[in-house]
């Protein structure tokens, strides 16, 4: 889902990627023992592997991307550009060559509505279909990321019990509700640096993984994305 702001420029991300190495961080995929940075993608739009593919190549920097199952190789419903035309969603094909390269692919469920709103059935049928399909494609899904950033207690029971390793979105307290740090089209090479260096290390802090989740939501040209007012 696309709020006013939620979306960065591919010139942007690669100064944001610049920057982060600058810092001195080490950017990867979720590793137990490891301190720096993960680069995270919400929502497996095509605009991941048309903009961001290539830049995150140019750096050498593998980033986790959370797909929507039931929208792969479509179009999605909830967001419109200027242009009338919906955004279209990764394709199997793109996935594939990604993840070939090192790119990490986790769940963003099968339909990208807000879990606390359903029944528990259908929670976890999105909880635990989406991680089907993308073990039996992928060989493998050890993270979800909430839709939203909603969850509650029942919410992570179900994702642990489905045998989630990594859940993104809450407060931090767990490994199952890491907490997110978003990027927008607001931020800068500066903005971002405070949030990597200045924000307080306990925000970070969980049991294990002492990585902190740089979520970048969508990547799209400036031309495509400029609205007047529509937010
Ligand atoms: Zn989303």
């Amino acid at each position: 889902m696309q709020f006013c702001g939620t979306w960065n420029t591919p010139g942007q991300f690669a100064i944001f990627l610049d920057q982060l190495l600058k810092l001195g961080n080490k950017v990867d995929l979720p590793k137990e023992s490891d301190k720096g940075i993960i680069v995270a993608f919400d929502d497996g739009e095509d605009t991941i592997y048309k903009y961001a593919f290539p830049i995150l190549k140019r750096f050498n920097i593998r980033a986790l991307v959370f797909l929507v199952v039931n929208y792969i190789g479509k179009h999605n419903l909830w967001d419109i550009s200027m242009t009338g035309k919906r955004f279209r969603h990764l394709t199997w094909s793109q996935i594939f060559e990604m993840k070939k390269w090192g790119i990490e692919f986790g769940s963003h469920t099968m339909s990208h509505r807000n879990l606390t709103l359903m029944s528990k059935q259908e929670v976890e049928y999105e909880i635990f279909e989406s991680k089907n399909v993308l073990d039996q494609k992928l060989g493998g899904c050890r993270s979800i990321s909430y839709p939203f950033n909603r969850i509650n207690q029942s919410i992570v029971e179900t994702v642990s019990k489905a045998g989630y390793e990594f859940g993104f979105g809450g407060d931090g307290r767990s490994l199952l509700m890491l907490k997110k740090e978003g990027m927008y089209i607001t931020d800068t090479a500066r903005t971002l640096r405070t949030k990597v260096l200045e924000k307080p290390a306990f925000l970070y802090r969980y049991d294990r993984l002492k990585q902190k989740v740089i979520n970048f939501f969508t990547i799209a040209t400036m031309l495509s994305r400029q609205r007047k007012g529509i937010c």
